[in-house]
């Protein structure tokens, strides 16, 4: 069996056993690099990857591989950077995994429906324009509380037109509606490229109504909507007091559902507490599938972090993200706003993210009424470090040498490490020149001191063990 094959066996295995999104997020771009003396070693794209493989999946990595080869004993991985999936060999297209569960849908919807082919590629085009490529059903990060709204969605997605229609999802704002809802539409047009989707919201269906109905134009803002597959429509509480509109989109919802045609509409709250809203509407949204999205408990959102991060390609120590779903507890959207502040904060002063600067995000941005688990004026006790000899002390308090050899000559790693450590703090957090800082270590070059710092922000970009040494050390500086 050649290792790719190995591989390909390995990951069959654990696919049933790992959640969908999950799988594809961590196991994308993976490959089995070699098998020797009872060890596998597994190639990865990031150190980020090989984090979460080794705390969340390693024994049922090894589970599987000692399955097909006995004699494995141990799994470790390697950081291999992105695999091309045509420039390398090894690599295995994880997406393959699941094509076969969108074949025998496909088959399946085609029975029912008789979903017509070769429509225009053209119009299809137009009425797909505003759904954002982004959104997709497997970086939707899936939690025991969203759990159900996330499998209706994957149902439609299967199977428009199926048993949930119309499909509507609620929940109040920032939890992931409208990233649900266009999945929906990116899902459908993956598995059935013919259909026509439409995504509009009911914001913009009311502009288009009042714009139809002034300009007399009445019969081609039907046609519009004859020949939709899937039609989703956000934010429907909009239609509140909106007469002519309702009624409009009562038409255009009969229309579509007689015709088999999915429904997927989302807003802030249920049906029933819909006020200013026709009966017969309420009564059709809560005809097929009705489901809640709530906000997702701690270690939902804790993975939703991790998510993100790996969407930016950035590391954050796991003890700050932790920090970050703690405390954040308002929506996802708010959630999300405050890492992208983070790692704004990151790259602006090439700085790694500490439980103090991230207290501080959260507090200037007003997110938490009470930040939990830092004392940001106290600085949980620690005085801020002023000095160059003062960060030297730490530094080398820390990874257990003595300041005269930080200063010293010595090219060992155990020494040239928190070398160059102490040189990017002391730039970094007191600003002092190259020259200057230079001097401080026994009159070195102020080029050295330059490449000493690039390098370290360099690696903080895929050394999350280097990120968590920051981390404490900055904690013991009371920063
Ligand atoms: P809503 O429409 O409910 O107000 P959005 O769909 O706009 O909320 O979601 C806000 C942000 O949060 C989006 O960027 C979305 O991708 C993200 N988000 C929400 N829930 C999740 C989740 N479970 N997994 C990943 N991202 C999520
Ligand atoms: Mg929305």
């Amino acid at each position: 069996m050649s290792q790719k094959d190995f591989w390909i066996s390995v990951l069959k295995r654990l696919k049933p056993t790992i959640k969908k999104a999950n799988f594809i997020t961590w196991f994308q771009n993976t490959t089995a690099l070699s098998v020797e003396n009872g060890v596998l070693v597994v190639g990865v794209p990031t150190a980020f990857a090989k984090t979460w493989l080794l705390d969340k999946f390693s024994l049922k990595i090894l589970q599987a591989a000692k399955e097909i080869d006995p004699s494995i004993e141990s799994v470790e991985y390697e950081v291999k950077g992105k695999l091309s999936e045509k420039g390398n060999a090894l690599a295995v297209n994880i997406n393959s995994f699941f094509v076969d569960d969108g074949v025998k849908s496909v088959r399946k919807v085609k029975n029912l429906n008789e979903v017509k082919v070769g429509k225009g590629a053209g119009d299809k085009k137009i009425v797909s324009q505003m759904i954002n490529r982004r959104y997709s059903l497997s970086n939707f990060v899936v939690g025991s509380d969203n759990r159900l709204p996330h499998a209706a969605c994957q149902a439609v997605a299967g199977m428009p037109g199926g048993i949930y229609n119309p499909l509507y999802i609620y929940g109040t704002v920032g939890l992931g509606k409208t990233h649900l809802l266009q999945a929906v539409g990116n899902e459908i047009l993956k598995n059935f490229p013919d259909l026509v989707v439409k995504y509009i919201t009911a914001e913009r269906f009311v502009t288009e109504v009042v714009d139809a109905i002034g300009k007399r134009h009445m019969s081609q803002f039907k046609d519009r909507y004859r020949n939709v597959d899937c039609f989703l429509v956000d934010d429907v509480q909009f239609f509140a007091r909106k007469n002519s509109s309702q009624q409009e989109f009562f038409h255009t919802f009969n229309e579509l559902y007689d015709g088999n045609k999915q429904i997927v509409l989302t807003s802030d709250r249920a049906p029933s507490e819909l006020d200013d809203l026709d009966e017969r509407l309420k009564s059709r949204f809560s005809m097929g599938m009705v489901t809640e999205l709530v906000l997702p408990d701690f270690e939902t959102r804790l993975a939703i972090l991790h998510q993100k991060c790996g969407e930016y390609g950035i590391i954050i120590d796991p003890e700050v993200l932790c920090f970050v779903a703690t405390n954040v507890q308002t929506s996802v959207r708010e959630l999300e706003g405050v890492l992208k502040q983070i790692v704004a904060d990151m790259q602006l002063f090439d700085r790694v993210a500490t439980m103090r600067s991230v207290a501080d995000i959260i507090k200037r941005m007003n997110k938490a009424q009470k930040i939990i688990g830092y004392d940001i004026e106290g600085r949980n006790g620690k005085i801020v470090v002023r000095s160059a000899a003062e960060i030297m002390d730490v530094v080398a308090e820390y990874y257990g040498v003595t300041v005269d050899q930080i200063v010293g000559k010595d090219r060992h790693r155990s020494v040239m490490l928190p070398r160059q450590v102490s040189m990017y703090l002391i730039k970094n957090e007191l600003g002092d020149s190259y020259e200057k800082i230079g001097m401080g270590f026994g009159g070195r070059n102020h080029t050295t001191v330059l490449h000493a710092c690039n390098k370290t922000v360099d690696m903080l970009k895929t050394d999350l063990r280097l990120v968590r040494d920051l981390n404490a050390i900055k904690r013991e500086m009371g920063l």
